[in-house]
């Protein structure tokens, strides 16, 4: 919650300020990138007195975890998240003047954000700016080159790994025997008799 008594009701009014508050839970894209509850967000707020509220614009700026969707490492990205709302008098419209009864049309409130009692909650506009400003699919680097399709290796600790134009079923094997020829291949029951086979060489 922030307060706006100090900046008053005068349009034009102008108050800045920085502040660090701590991540509330489930800050981020749930399962695939945010912020650690209890992380430091850095805070920086523009509020302006407006006619029918107060104008706030910011900036907040935290550490988000996640994971690579090609390699699975864990990720670390520095977020910048911008956002800008207007949080209304309860008892103003768009215009700035006073209703009678404030918040009888439900409808149309629903996307709109009010002050109570000269205070507004951040905490709404700061989720969707930050799940905004995160990437759908977050990745350790630009051109990870992710996972072996046949085997699950991580391809980035081994830039040349590759598998010849067989049958998976026989990779394993082949692996063992070294350099076994079709023919050879019929007559041995597995791996074992492919070592012997190496071994007489
Ligand atoms: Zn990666
Ligand atoms: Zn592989």
């Amino acid at each position: 919650m922030f307060d706006t008594h100090e900046l008053g009701r005068r349009p034009g009014a102008l108050q800045r300020l920085t502040k660090t508050i701590e991540a509330p839970k489930d800050l981020g894209i749930q399962g695939v990138v945010g912020v650690p509850e209890g992380a430091p967000v850095e805070l920086e707020l523009r509020l302006e007195s407006v006619m029918e509220g107060v104008l706030v614009t910011g900036t907040a700026r935290a550490s988000a975890e996640g994971e690579c969707v090609r390699c699975l490492e864990p990720l670390e990205l520095e977020l910048e998240a911008d956002f800008q709302e207007l949080f209304s008098y309860p008892d103003a419209d768009d215009r700035g003047r006073v209703i009678a009864e404030p918040g009888d049309d439900a409808e149309d409130d629903e996307d709109r954000f009010f002050l109570e009692d000269g205070l507004f909650d951040l905490e709404p506009l700061l989720r969707d700016a930050v799940v905004l400003a995160l990437p759908m699919q977050p990745v350790c680097r630009e051109d990870c080159p992710g996972l072996c399709s046949e085997c699950g290796v991580r391809l980035a600790d081994d830039p040349d790994h590759h598998h010849d134009a067989v049958d998976i079923r026989w990779a394993a094997l082949q692996g063992l025997a070294g350099t076994m020829t079709d023919g050879e291949k019929d007559e041995m029951s597995g791996a074992e008799a492919g070592v012997d086979e190496k071994q007489e060489k």
